[in-house]
């Protein structure tokens, strides 16, 4: 592997979202993967012995040679993408923004911290100046939102931006996936849905408000909108759908609506970024579009879906959405983050 790339670690390296990392990594043209941990339960052992590997490419037998390292901040690299459970993620990804690492974290715990910025590159990149205020020293912290949440915002920003929007109601249909392995037991998913997903309507509730805003001095002043969510899991391997209903501030003819959706591209765009698809939001024409089995992988799974756009009788607009939760919604948008900061000179100190 070239010595020119940029040296990453991974935290939580043997769950559903590092699994995915390493799958996404292994091939990327400015990272590689130096260093994988985990808990005290798979460290010293071979990556290999270390993990149930899930994902549907083979295990690299670079990956699978590695000896598995503790999660403590004395690793080589100093970018790190953390996957860890959030049980313990706060503390850990603190730890190592102390010691002057960059933390880019899919876990919750630092999410609504001031001065640590929420980024879905394609929907407030600016948000990324905040780390300029963070008081790690050398080190920051920058988080990935919620899965589900990522999706939510790729799709009302081209509509906060050029109608302004004052409430949403969303009903999700999540992956499994999305819990981590092994997840939901078969016995409670297969023939069923699950009404209820821990904490999950509460950060589909707030997240895009923060996503949304707008910096103003040391913080983001949340965009003021109210949304409602109710949260399902069901029987789907990959890919969140949402049916979302929308109230716009100003009245928009249905095919403004789908104008501003397939005509938005944001910096990863014009940065031409390695994660970036060419269109962030790809609107479906067919009646029964957007669906997982088919549409989750559109942009090698960076691209958020959107169909069924019509008339509501209670809001302005319903229509249906789909993202990728473990590519859009976790490893794929962390990744994206990061190469959104090498281009914006954020790495360089780290280098
Ligand atoms: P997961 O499959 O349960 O994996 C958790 C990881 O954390 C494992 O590598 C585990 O290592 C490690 N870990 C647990 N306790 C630890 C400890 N005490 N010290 C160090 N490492 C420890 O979870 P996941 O689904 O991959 O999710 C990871 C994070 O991403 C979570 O915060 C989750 O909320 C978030 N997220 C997940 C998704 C998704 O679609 N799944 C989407 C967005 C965000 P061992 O194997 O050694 O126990």
């Amino acid at each position: 592997m070239s010595s020119k790339k940029i040296k990453t670690a991974i935290l939580g390296a043997t769950g559903s979202v590092g699994q995915k990392f390493i799958e996404l990594l292994s091939d990327h043209p400015w990272f590689e993967i130096h260093e994988l941990a985990a808990s005290e339960r798979s460290a010293d052992k071979k990556y290999s012995q270390a993990v149930n590997w899930v994902m549907q490419s083979p295990l690299q037998k670079e990956a699978a040679e590695k000896i598995v390292l503790n999660c403590a901040s004395t690793l080589e690299s100093k970018i790190v993408f953390s996957a860890l459970d959030a049980s313990v993620a706060g503390k850990i990804e603190e730890d190592f923004a102390r010691a002057g690492y960059l933390v880019i974290s899919n876990a919750r715990n630092h999410r609504f911290d001031d001065d640590v910025p929420l980024i879905v590159p394609e929907v407030n990149a600016d948000h990324l100046e905040l780390v300029k205020l963070q008081k790690f020293g050398e080190g920051a912290i920058v988080t990935n939102p919620n899965c589900s949440a990522i999706g939510l915002s790729m799709a009302l920003k081209p509509l906060h931006d050029n109608f302004g929007i004052d409430a949403v109601n969303v009903v999700t249909m999540q992956a499994i996936s999305g819990g981590g392995y092994p997840g939901v037991p078969s016995m409670d998913i297969l023939d069923n849905v699950i009404p209820f997903i821990g904490g999950e309507e509460e950060k589909m509730e707030k997240e895009p408000l923060k996503i949304l805003g707008m910096q103003k001095g040391n913080k983001i002043e949340f965009a003021q909108l109210k949304i409602s969510a109710q949260c399902n899991r069901v029987s789907v391997i990959d890919g969140h759908t949402e049916c979302v209903q929308v109230n716009l501030k100003r009245k928009a003819a249905k095919e403004e609506i789908i104008k501003a959706w397939i005509e938005f591209i944001a910096e990863p765009q014009k940065l031409n970024l390695p994660f970036a698809p060419m269109n962030p939001i790809i609107y479906l024409d067919g009646d029964k579009h957007p669906q997982p089995r088919m549409h989750r992988n559109l942009g090698g799974g960076m691209s958020v879906a959107i169909g069924r756009l019509r008339h509501c009788s209670l809001f302005d607009y319903k229509f249906v959405l789909l993202s990728h939760n473990t590519v859009r919604g976790a490893a794929g948008g962390t990744i994206l983050i990061a190469e959104l900061m090498k281009a914006k000179g954020y790495l360089d100190k780290y280098l």
